[in-house]
């Protein structure tokens, strides 16, 4: 058989991985890789290095291999090969700190990201001589980081000295200062911008020593009129654990929202996402996937790009049919699989790292807890399977148990984002599985 498009199957893949990994994981892990061939049955994926291979054959290689027999056909193997020039090559798209892709100029303003784009606008303009801090908070993939981009390239452009981090590197980079007693370095690091973004700042909600350091740095550059932006997932005062003292400096300056785009603005950006990359798409089309997919921006771009390729891979044309066919179904009230409950579980044991038997046994550390909830939580949600075959599958737990984990996981994804994100990704990995309706 004739080589096949490798990078073309595998960007796709990408952008499925990326709905079913953490945002973490997939930087770390699947962002640097690329499509190197894909011949026969042997898909071969390049990485940048051995450390990246490793990973992803121990821990992800299931999942790789299922995302692409979902896209080609089954019986493909997957094999990871280190490939350190083309790596480097593909970084330099990016300039250090920031993604040059996201700018102003393509961020598709309506009613429900007006304010922070109006308000990101001006301080990328005027850093320090407006809102200080700026604080974006909204959901997932809806254009927070985006924004933040924007800004951090804008400001380089106009050589302000700009630096956007994720809320996670700084508290890395916080912790390995510690380590190595380079603090010197790292507040100078933080503390001489004109501009400082940190990204996701949720993360550090609870870090105690993270936040002490962060609060030093925030007052610092706050009290010399240095801009400060932050995004989070929520608004400050819903962060939980976070201080009352930078909870209430958060509300300083602007608090702006960003909400999910309506029909209308989903459809404007499916067509500049098209025109960016230069594809024809059918109005029929985009409008078919803009009502199909509501809450998450980046999952409508990865439904037009998994149409596209669709339709390039069978050398059809692109139809709502062929939409339809390429872009799962995911709105609410589909939400059951096909699935058996042991696959089920494999699953969502592989999500929270753990084994299979973890979920059965007797364990009862609060990751394995946790991890045996949501899967008892998932099985009534997600199979029609009954509370009392629920607690069989479970090593012969009783009915009350598996009640009382429904109960509790319900409620706990009403107020703990993160688990919802996580339940909700696991749910819609779910309906991705080869065989799952
Ligand atoms: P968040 O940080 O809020 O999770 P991102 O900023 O990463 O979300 O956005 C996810 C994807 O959606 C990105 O590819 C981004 O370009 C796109 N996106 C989000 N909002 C818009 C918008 N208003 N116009 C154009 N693209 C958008
Ligand atoms: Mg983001």
């Amino acid at each position: 058989m004739e080589a096949r498009p490798a990078q073309e199957i595998w960007e796709t893949a990408l952008g499925e991985l990326q709905l079913q990994v953490t945002r973490p994981n997939y930087r770390t892990w699947l962002e640097k890789t690329t499509g190197l061939s894909f011949t026969d049955s042997r898909f071969v994926v390049g990485v940048p290095n051995t450390f990246v291979a490793e990973y992803l054959a121990r821990n992800q290689h299931s999942l790789i291999e299922k995302t692409l027999i979902g896209l080609t056909h089954p019986g493909v193997e997957v094999h990871f090969q280190v490939n350190s020039a083309r790596a480097t090559t593909a970084g330099n798209s990016n300039l250090p700190g920031g993604n040059a892709k996201y700018t102003f100029d393509n961020f598709v303003v309506s009613e429900s990201n007006r304010l922070a784009y109006a308000a990101a606008r001006s301080v990328a303009e005027k850093p320090g001589a407006g809102y200080n801090p700026l604080f974006i908070y909204g959901g997932v993939g809806l254009g927070k980081s985006h924004l933040m981009h924007a800004i951090y390239n804008l400001a380089q452009a106009e050589n302000i000295k700009a630096l956007y981090v994720s809320a996670e590197q700084f508290t890395n980079e916080f912790v390995s200062a510690i380590q190595s007693r380079s603090t010197g370095e790292f507040r100078a690091k933080y503390r001489f911008v004109d501009m400082l973004l940190i990204d996701d700042i949720q993360f550090i909600s609870g870090k105690e020593q993270t936040e002490e350091s962060f609060f030093h740095t925030f007052n610092e550059l706050h009290d010399a009129n240095r801009q400060i932006v932050l995004a989070s997932d929520r608004p400050p005062k819903s962060l939980p654990n976070m201080g009352d003292r930078l909870c209430s400096r958060f509300e300083w300056g602007l608090v702006a929202d960003i909400q999910p785009p309506n029909f209308d603005t989903r459809l404007a950006i499916l067509k500049t996402k098209a025109e960016q990359q230069k594809v024809e798409v059918a109005l029929d089309v985009l409008e078919f996937i803009a009502q199909r997919i509501q809450q998450n921006i980046r999952e409508l771009e990865g439904s037009l790009n998994r149409a596209v390729a669709y339709a390039k891979l069978f050398g059809a044309i692109l139809t709502p049919e062929l939409a339809a066919r390429a872009v799962p179904d995911i709105t609410p009230g589909s939400n059951k699989t096909t699935l058996s409950p042991e696959q089920v579980m494999k699953i969502v044991a592989e999500r929270f790292q753990l084994a299979p038997a973890d979920l059965t046994g007797r364990k009862r550390d609060r990751a394995t807890a946790l991890a045996r909830q949501v899967a008892m939580y998932l099985l009534k949600e997600a199979t029609n399977c009954s509370l009392a075959q629920i607690g069989l599958e479970f090593g012969n737990r009783d009915h009350a148990t598996v009640i009382h984990a429904c109960r509790k996981i319900a409620s706990d994804i009403n107020n703990d984002p993160h688990l919802r994100r996580k339940v909700l990704d696991i749910q819609q990995g779910l309906r991705r599985q080869p065989g799952a309706r």
